[in-house]
Parts: C-alpha cells; sequence; structure tokens
C-alpha cells in the first residue's frame, strides 16, 4: 500500500497546529508496557531555565484530551514562571490512566527515567493524582524532580505556600477595589476546600471573613465548617450567593460565560489554574461586568516559588517570604490593566512575556 492509499492514517495537523499556535519546544510521548505507563511531557520555553510542571495522573476520556490538557498547563507553567521572577521555563507532564489501578514504583521509576533522558531540560513535581511518595520513587532514577518530603531536603506540601499567595493576592485585590486591604467582614466564597482551599479559609478566618464554601467532597467541607465556621453553599448554587469575592480552588474553567453572566462579586482571586475558561473573551466579559480579576497564573505561583527554594537548601520561611511579592506584583497589574485599558489577564501575561523576551536577548550573545 502506498502512503496515499493508507485509509488509516490521520491526516488532521491538530498536534502540531497546537505546538505551533502557541511556540511549544518539545512534546515527548513515553510508553512502558511493562508497567502500563502512557504520558506525555510537554516543555513549552525554556528562554528562562529549565521547564519546571508537576506530572498530572488522570483517567483522560482520549488522547486528545491528555494533549490539550498537558499542552495548555505547561504554557500556564511559563507565565506563572516569569511572572514571579524565576529562572525557570514552563513545562508539565500528564500521565494516562487511573491512579488507584496503575500506581507501582516500577511505574515511577520507569517515568523517572524517561525523564532523566531528557537532560535535565525538564523537572517534574506533584500534581493532581500524583503525590510525594511517588516523587520519591522518580528521584531514584533522576535527580531532576522537586517537591519531595521535607526530610529528604525537599519542600514538602506547597499548598500552605500557594493559599498564603493567594491570599496576598486577593487582599490586594481588596485594595484595589475597596481602597483597603482588610478581608474583615468580606463574603469570601471558597470552592473546593482541598489542600490549598483549606488553608485560604484558615487565613480567612484568622482576618474575621465570611466564609462560605462548596466543595463535592463531605469530609472536607465538615472540617472547615467545624474548625473555622464557615457556612456551606451547595455547589449548583455557588453563583446564587451573595458574596464580595470568589475564590476558586477546585478545577479551571470555572469564569466561564454562563457563570460570570451570574455572578454578583467584585473579586475573582483563588487557586485554581486557568479560571477563565475563554482568556479573551471571559476577561472581556469580567471586565464589563465591573468585576476585578487577580490573574490565577501570578497569584497561584507560591507553590512554584516554594519548590524553587529548594535549589539552595530548602527553608520554609524563606519560601514564604519570596511569595511576599505577589502582594505588589499584583497591584502592579491592576496599575497596567487600567492605564493601558486592557484585562488584568491580558496585563500579566504581557509583563511575564516581557521579562521572556527581555531575558532572551541577554542570552542571544555568549
Ligand atoms: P485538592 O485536590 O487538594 O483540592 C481540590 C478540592 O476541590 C477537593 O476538595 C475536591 O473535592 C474539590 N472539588 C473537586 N471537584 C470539584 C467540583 N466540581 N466542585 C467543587 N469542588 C470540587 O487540590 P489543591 O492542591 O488544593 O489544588 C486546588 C487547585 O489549585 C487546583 O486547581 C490546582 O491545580 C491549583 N493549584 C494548586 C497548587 C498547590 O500548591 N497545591 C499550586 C497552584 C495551583
Amino acid at each position: 500500500m502506498t502512503m496515499t492509499q493508507s485509509p488509516a492514517l490521520d491526516t488532521s495537523n491538530f498536534v502540531f497546529d497546537k505546538l505551533v499556535q502557541y511556540d511549544y519546544e518539545q512534546i515527548v510521548m513515553v510508553q512502558d508496557k511493562a508497567t502500563g505507563l502512557k504520558g506525555i511531557i510537554a516543555i513549552h520555553n525554556t528562554v528562562l531555565g529549565p521547564g519546571l510542571g508537576g506530572t498530572r495522573m488522570y483517567n483522560y476520556k482520549n488522547e486528545q484530551d491528555a494533549i490539550v490538557d498537558v499542552l495548555r498547563l505547561s504554557r500556564g507553567m511559563t507565565f506563572k514562571a516569569a511572572i514571579s521572577g524565576l529562572n525557570l521555563g514552563g513545562a508539565k507532564a500528564v500521565l494516562i490512566g487511573d491512579p488507584n489501578k496503575l500506581k507501582s514504583e516500577a511505574y515511577f521509576r520507569k517515568f523517572g527515567r524517561f525523564i532523566e533522558n531528557l537532560n535535565g531540560k525538564y523537572i517534574t513535581a506533584e500534581d493532581v493524582g500524583t503525590t510525594t511518595k511517588d516523587m520519591e520513587y522518580i528521584a531514584m532514577e533522576t535527580e531532576n524532580v522537586v517537591g519531595l518530603p521535607e526530610i529528604q531536603g525537599g519542600g514538602g506540601d506547597p499548598s500552605p505556600v500557594t493559599a498564603y499567595g493567594v491570599y496576598l493576592g486577593m487582599k490586594a485585590s481588596a485594595k484595589e477595589a475597596y481602597g483597603s486591604d482588610s478581608l474583615a467582614g468580606k463574603t469570601v466564597l471558597v470552592e473546593g476546600v482541598g489542600k490549598v482551599g483549606t488553608y485560604l479559609v484558615e487565613l480567612l478566618a484568622k482576618e474575621n471573613a465570611n466564609i462560605l464554601v462548596a466543595d463535592v467532597y463531605e469530609p472536607s467541607l465538615k472540617n472547615v465548617v467545624e474548625n473555622y465556621g464557615a457556612q456551606i453553599v451547595p455547589l449548583e448554587n455557588v453563583f446564587d450567593a451573595k458574596m464580595d469575592i470568589y475564590a476558586p480552588c477546585a478545577l479551571g474553567a470555572t469564569v466561564n460565560a454562563n457563570s460570570i453572566a451570574k455572578m454578583n462579586c467584585q473579586i475573582i482571586a483563588g487557586a485554581a489554574n486557568n479560571q477563565l475558561a475563554n482568556e479573551e473573551s471571559d476577561s472581556e466579559l469580567i471586565n464589563a461586568k465591573g468585576i476585578l480579576y487577580a490573574p490565577d497564573f501570578l497569584i497561584n505561583a507560591g507553590g512554584l516559588i516554594n519548590v524553587y527554594t529548594e535549589w539552595n537548601g530548602y527553608n520554609r520561611d524563606i519560601a514564604m517570604s519570596n511569595t511576599d511579592h505577589i502582594y505588589n506584583q499584583t497591584l502592579e497589574i491592576f496599575k497596567t490593566a487600567a492605564s493601558e485599558n486592557i484585562g488584568t489577564q491580558k496585563a500579566a501575561m504581557k509583563l511575564a512575556q516581557a521579562r521572556i523576551d527581555g531575558i532572551a536577548k541577554v542570552h542571544s550573545t555568549y
């Protein structure tokens, strides 16, 4: 059969079209029959340094969903590192399959060997569906992994640092919207009270905010109700609730045309990655409603800052103090957005891109 006769070949350019559209450097597909490993590593941009981003393990419906996810997430990491002043590029990995069925020592060590083969261009960490234990297995095969337990010189769970950054971004947003950064008496709805959401609730409770919470998981809700006096809002009523601040801390894309139409708040500031379902159009809808959006990749960078701190000998206090800049950076973005009459998401992307472009020129000569 000649090339032109092959009916089974999919001739769409779906992957390369995506790679070209947002200028990805490399995408690597890895598989190992013995362990059932099927993974994709996407390296978006390494101008600022090695691409760092966690490994997400998820039972994707199909390969296309996995590719779209890893591309979207790795690009987000480029901007997150750039705007945070870190010398890191953007990358991410996804493992396709049910974490409860596939995980084993051999599975993660094999994945570690694939990471090792990239010679430091990609550094991994934990993400949704993977744990520090999995990272320990990866570390047996490569040094290019961060987020190890503190006892092994790692930074441990990054969630408290992420929550602290989100809290600072929220306070900066309050300063911009209300003239004072106090959250006392403000009603904040935290959607998703997992690791980050729960730490955020703790910080909000200390500041005497009124806390509303929504989650699919009853035990997590019970914990924040009993320990921090939060009030539960049924998930289907999240956008009917009266609130000052909406803090998405579960999944991405909860800020979309449908939800924005219902939203009754002045500020959106949360931890979830990729909160806007559509970067451009949702940004415009938010603006039109007069809602102030604290860009997710700016205010949820605490976790990345935390692992970055591991390079010089991890210290939680240093990680926390390196996260402090999120407050001023958020105010700076609001200023730029207002003066250039653009959305806050666009203003943040512009600043991140300007740093990448500036450093690319620095590296253009020996
Ligand atoms: P997590 O898995 O600990 O918590 C997520 C919570 O969301 C869980 O309680 C879960 O029950 C809940 N949830 C799931 N589906 C939901 C739904 N449809 N509606 C409402 N709640 C739902 O995760 P996490 O580490 O707390 O991360 C939360 C978000 O922040 C994620 O989007 C993650 O990508 C992002 N993030 C986390 C970090 C970090 O340091 N952990 C860093 C940056 C960004």
